[in-house]
């Protein structure tokens, strides 16, 4: 046991080839000019590219008036990149690559943001939607999720193309319109079409997971997170009907009380856990730990059954190691004094690697063991994605780049279960790998701000986002970390 604590120390920065050379990362140096890429990014900002759930809402002008934007914005994206609108308003671009040996690479990025909650509006320090540069950070509802990104992607490209560069592989983007309603409308699509076109991706970057600043307790150093996996989905709708009547003479159980039980079997009996993904995230975080925890993770073999139970009461990190099941909506009875002859409950579910929409309906069923409680699926579920290789060309393409454009500074690298959904997913079936991280470094505060107040983001981290995406540009012709043997 020792003797692994020992061992279970940081190496230093370089990347691990196939070939199991290591390669020492040389740091470069990317010219960006803050002042004008805040600028273009805090005008994005004022562009209402709300996704609201109610249809009616949906403001087209915006989209039309933000991609109008883009165009003006970055004229040399538009006049060398083939541009198409799929879905009405998602974009799709094309960016034809000199080799047509190597296959092509899509980045994905969403138009659409979240609304500000009318009640919360006089807790921004600037008004969401004004786009304002304050105290060096660009303010405003997109700046993370995820206009900071689609711009980037355009600026990056922008500043190569006026360079003179020209891409091995072909590069499309995709830019979804509808990701934060479920993005059926969007992203499907695009895969949809270039599926038809015969096209066949080596790999998609999208947004998911990022440069995790003091957040993984006991651990000094920031954690670059790339999602390889989503969860699957489904709500199972609870039914138990019966007859009815007054509630002066009650049977013993009224369909309210069958339901309510039902209920609790399904809270007090957690789905198996799984360390698919927690133990290789803490075989690579566990080495910057403190002792105590190092002895603990170094011997996962050993402690795997109390590292479960301390994940398990932690609602982030159960997430990450089994299925889940939340109960969300309820409706039973007319009045007060009349016995409810129908009880309906809701409880979605987010499905792990490993079980399936199928096992979670049986599970549930076992667990309820009466034949009074009626389950049906509602809505369209979802199977858990696919995962992504960490030993692919693309995997050590985003590490290479991401510590390239850092200068050497120390980042622990890890795979991991982005728990929401990704307009990624999408194209599982048409790409090699699909990973899910956005280069950006966030706190706890900025993770918040996202769906929440106060969303914001650093210029000098947005400036370091343009350089992950000029630099991974630039390496993805490469292919030196692939098998050569
Ligand atoms: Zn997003």
């Amino acid at each position: 046991m020792a003797v692994r604590t020992g061992r279970f120390v940081p190496a230093p920065p370089s990347i691990l080839l196939r070939n199991g050379v290591r390669l020492l990362v040389t740091p470069v140096t990317i010219p960006v000019d803050e002042a004008a890429v805040a600028q273009h990014l805090a005008e994005a900002v004022r562009f209402q590219t709300i996704s609201t759930q109610d249809k009616a809402e949906f403001n087209g002008e915006a989209f039309r008036a933000f991609q109008a934007f883009l165009e003006t914005t970055f004229p040399n994206v538009h006049a060398t990149l083939k541009h198409e609108r799929v879905g009405e308003y998602t974009l799709l671009y094309t960016w034809q690559g000199t080799d047509v040996s190597l296959k092509p690479i899509l980045l994905m990025a969403h138009q659409d943001v979240v609304p500000a909650d009318a009640s919360t509006l006089n807790q921004w320090f600037h008004p969401p939607f004004d786009g304002i540069i304050a105290d060096g950070y660009i303010c405003g509802r997109g700046t993370l999720d995820d206009k900071g990104s689609l711009m980037a992607i355009l600026e990056a490209s922008e500043s190569l193309i006026r360079d003179g560069f020209k891409p091995a592989r072909t590069v499309y983007f995709s830019f979804g319109h509808d990701e934060e309603l479920g993005g059926s409308n969007g992203a499907p699509k695009v895969a949809e079409l270039l599926k038809s076109r015969g096209v066949a991706l080596e790999s998609v970057l999208d947004e998911g997971g990022m440069i995790l600043d003091g957040i993984v307790p006991g651990v000094p150093c920031p954690v670059a997170a790339i999602g390889v996996a989503e969860k699957g989905y489904v709500s199972l709708e609870l039914k138990v009907e019966g007859s009815g009547g007054h509630s002066s003479t009650p049977p013993k159980h009224t369909t309210l009380g069958i339901l309510a039980k039902a209920i609790t079997r399904i809270e007090n009996n957690p789905f198996p856990a799984s360390m698919t993904f927690a133990e290789p995230f803490f075989n690579n975080v566990g080495p910057r730990m403190p002792l105590t925890r190092r002895i603990l993770f170094a011997n996962m073999w050993a402690f795997r059954p109390l590292i479960k139970y301390i994940l398990g009461n932690v609602p982030e990190m159960n997430a990450s190691i089994r299925t889940t099941a939340a109960v969300t909506m309820a409706s039973a009875g007319v009045k007060e004094n009349i016995l409810p002859s129908r009880a309906t409950a809701i409880v979605n579910f987010r499905i792990l690697t490993g079980d399936s929409v199928e096992t979670v309906k049986t599970f549930a069923r076992a667990l309820i063991n009466d034949d009074n409680v009626v389950l049906t699926p509602i809505g369209i579920p979802r199977e858990p994605s696919p995962v992504s290789d960490t030993h692919s060309a693309a995997y050590a393409r985003i590490e290479r780049t991401l510590r390239e454009v850092q200068g050497g500074k120390d980042i622990v690298f890890t795979p991991y279960l982005t728990l929401g959904a990704t307009d990624g997913r999408n194209f599982c079936g048409i790409a090699e790998n699909v990973y899910r991280f956005l280069a950006l470094s966030a706190d706890a505060q900025s993770i918040k701000s996202m769906h929440g107040v106060n969303e914001r983001i650093a210029v000098s981290s947005y400036a370091d986002l343009i350089r992950f995406y000029v630099q991974y540009l630039r390496n993805s012709g490469e292919d030196n970390v692939k098998d050569e043997g």
